[in-house]
């Protein structure tokens, strides 16, 4: 049993990345299928041919487009719990990923990184300090016209590199890992059809995080409200003392909402909020949809006792006006999960250790499919990839950076084997 901080990899992360960054995988929240778009599948079905090539023989696709490959047990150890790694391919639909040219900038020391397709546009340390820490290390960016893809090619590239790490180093004691890539991660998606029985993992760990030593246990609790105002229609020439003008309503209702706190725009770290994002309606009928986000499930009740008084505050002064409230469960706080498996964490931190990291734990201020996975009985926390402006043009991530991640994912595995 080796406590020691290991020696650092080098890893075909980064190799992988690079081709895998070339393949457009942009989900698609207007589609129907399932997948959402047949892209993905491109890159899903490349995966299981190198799975299979790097030696593991069950990888496959099934017919929503998930992959899941084993990486079985080295002798003696097929007690250990069986772990799961997961990572999604799609990538967000707020920006173009196709043709992505990526652009490695070799030796960083602390120059402009230029972006040569769109002239002007260049990523600066200045502008993101997190670049301060990659001195001497090769950073990837995309040419100034995509995404990257880091998020979340680093992970799945990262996933494949460990995979091919264990499979080539069988001396490297581990109980049998399992392996999963998923689609439609980014519209909302990317765990509806995921086979928790035939994934059969105990425990899992998305790779879909920032930071070096980046450790995400915890995540917002969220639920949507709908308000419906009812209001009273009258010809406008003759409505005096008669009509209640549900926009009006439903406006007033908008102008109440506290701005100072409680709101997206004013509120960080572990402050929830309630956000309204869509407003439509007309003189009979209004409607408001909003956000409600806490990091406790109590305090999600709290916030939509609020939005109820306030809307009930805005009806009361009209007898023939009135409001409905919707409420829906969006998702929950892993965090009531994982604190009844607190190994799932302890190994997480120490695999980062070993990897001479400090870990570093983050709350993540919206959902994950590790909290989804979470609620469907698969424990799963997120840990770093290494992908940065994530949804951007200005999306970076580093090769050195990804070879940490594949030495934690070997960690993880030698540690939970022990
Ligand atoms: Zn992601």
């Amino acid at each position: 049993m080796s406590q020691t901080v290991s020696q650092p990899l080098t890893t075909s992360a980064g190799s992988r990345f690079l081709r895998y960054v070339t393949l457009d995988t942009q989900s698609d929240e207007q589609s129907e299928s399932y997948p959402s778009t047949a892209k993905q599948l491109v890159l899903l079905n490349q995966l299981v041919a190198e799975l299979k090539d790097m030696g593991a023989a069950d990888a496959e696709i099934d017919r929503f487009g998930y992959v899941m490959a084993t990486i079985p047990a080295t002798p003696g150890k097929g007690h250990v719990p069986v772990i799961g790694f997961v990572a999604h391919v799609d990538t967000s639909p707020d920006v173009s990923g196709a043709n992505v040219r990526p652009i490695v900038h070799k030796n960083y020391d602390g120059r402009d990184l230029i972006l040569p397709d769109e002239p002007g546009l260049a990523l600066r340390e200045a502008d993101h300090p997190e670049l301060a820490h990659q001195r001497g290390n090769d950073i990837i960016t995309a040419s100034g016209r995509t995404l990257l893809g880091a998020d979340d090619k680093a992970g799945v590239a990262e996933i494949m590199a460990a995979a091919e790490y264990l499979l080539a180093h069988p001396e490297l004691a581990h109980g049998t890992v399992r392996i999963g890539f998923t689609p439609d991660e980014e519209i909302g998606r990317g765990t509806q059809h995921f086979d928790i029985a035939r994934f059969g993992a105990r425990y899992a760990y998305t790779l879909d995080g920032p930071t070096l030593g980046d450790l995400e246990v915890e995540n917002f609790s969220a639920d949507a409200l709908t308000l419906t105002f009812k209001g009273f229609s009258a010809h406008p020439g003759y409505a005096k003392g008669r009509m209640v003008n549900a926009i009006k309503l439903a406006a007033e209702f908008v102008h109440r909402l506290p701005r100072h706190g409680l709101s997206p725009e004013t509120t960080d770290g572990y402050e929830g909020f309630v956000h309204p994002h869509q407003i439509q309606g007309g003189v009979e009928r209004a409607t408001v949809r909003l956000l409600l986000r806490d990091f406790a499930t109590h305090g999600l009740d709290d916030k939509a006792e609020v939005v109820r008084t306030l809307a009930e505050d805005v009806v009361r002064p009209f007898p023939s006006a009135s409001v409905a409230i919707e409420r829906h469960e969006s998702y929950r706080n892993m965090k009531e999960v994982l604190d009844r498996y607190p190994e799932v964490v302890t190994h997480a931190r120490t695999a980062m250790q070993r990897a001479g990291l400090t870990p570093r734990f983050r709350e993540i201020r919206g959902g994950t499919d590790g909290a989804r996975l979470s609620f469907m009985g698969l424990p799963t926390p997120n840990l770093f990839a290494g992908e940065h402006n994530i949804h951007s043009r200005l999306e970076w991530t580093s090769v050195q950076d990804m070879d940490k991640a594949v030495q934690v994912i070997v960690e993880l595995c030698r540690s939970w084997a022990e």
